[in-house]
């Protein structure tokens, strides 16, 4: 089991060896959740409720053949037009693009922690957040009732995490962390309600709990990473629409992004932060 060092007062997964095969098989889970992952998503996006039958035509209703659910197949099969109303499928690149970003995300995490338990809520987190970056860049909305129970889930297995590693303190540090992000983001949305919105606050917590639990300078670098991929997304998108500063991104992708910056790479970048008197 991978030792949790203090590294001065900053808190840390120490020097935890890089695992390929972990990683490799995180990418693959990813890679099959990611993909069951449409129906939850279209859901909370739609607003529509959740629970069986799980694969129903949207626009009529009828119950389709689980054929889209099937891993793998169901991301490669040719575009499905619903049988009884001939209607195809609106968005019938999302489950690919779950499906990757997942695999992506998993890959990396598995590489980082490897079999450590601390998996567990990493893991969690990726999940969530890929489900919750789905649905704001489709909606632009945070979906409260995927952000609310998997915040209770993560941040219990956080606890169970620490208790384990004999390092309870580690629950302070994410405590504090979840609560400083929510209170500065909810001083944000009440300052500029336009510009920062309720479900990115709800997001900022969980995203300030996970990354905190690392180390407070992880939690530092995941917002930051978070505003700086999001401020060059929004000169990006600037140069090539060649639109004003109105064009509103959502800022859940970033702080997804800004997350996984955080947990993995957090503690080395504030280590060379600090060291260089940064
Ligand atoms: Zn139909």
């Amino acid at each position: 089991m991978p030792e949790i060092a203090s590294i001065g007062k900053v808190y840390a997964l120490a020097s935890i060896p890089m695992d390929p095969s972990t990683g490799l098989a995180c990418g693959l889970a990813g890679l099959l959740i990611g993909q069951q992952m449409e129906i939850p998503v279209r859901r909370a996006a739609e607003h529509a409720r959740f629970g069986r039958p799980w694969y129903v035509c949207e626009s009529c209703g009828a119950k389709l053949a689980v054929l889209a659910g099937c891993p793998i197949y169901g991301l490669v099969r040719p575009k499905s037009v619903c049988p009884n109303c001939l209607t195809p499928n609106s968005h019938p690149t999302r489950a690919r693009w779950l499906a990757l970003t997942t695999a992506v995300a998993g890959a990396i995490i598995g590489t980082h922690f490897g079999t450590a338990i601390a998996l567990v809520p990493m893991g969690l987190t990726a999940l969530v957040m890929v489900a919750v970056s789905a649905v704001d860049l489709e909606r632009m909305i945070i979906p409260v009732r995927l952000v609310y129970p998997a915040s209770i889930l993560i941040g219990a297995s956080l606890v169970g995490v620490s208790v384990v590693h004999h390092q309870e303190h580690l629950i302070l540090a994410s405590a504090v962390s979840g609560l400083a992000a929510y209170l500065v983001f909810l001083a944000v949305h009440m300052i500029v309600p336009s510009g920062m919105g309720r479900g990115d606050v709800r997001l900022a917590g969980l995203a300030g709990m996970v990354s905190g639990w690392i180390s407070y300078g992880a939690g530092y670098v995941a917002f930051a990473s978070a505003f700086l991929l999001a401020g060059l997304a929004g000169v990006i998108v600037m140069l090539v629409t060649g639109q004003g500063r109105k064009t509103k991104l959502p800022f859940g992708p970033f702080l997804a992004a800004g997350t996984l910056v955080g947990v993995v790479w957090g503690p080395a970048i504030s280590a060379a932060l600090l060291h260089t008197g940064a």
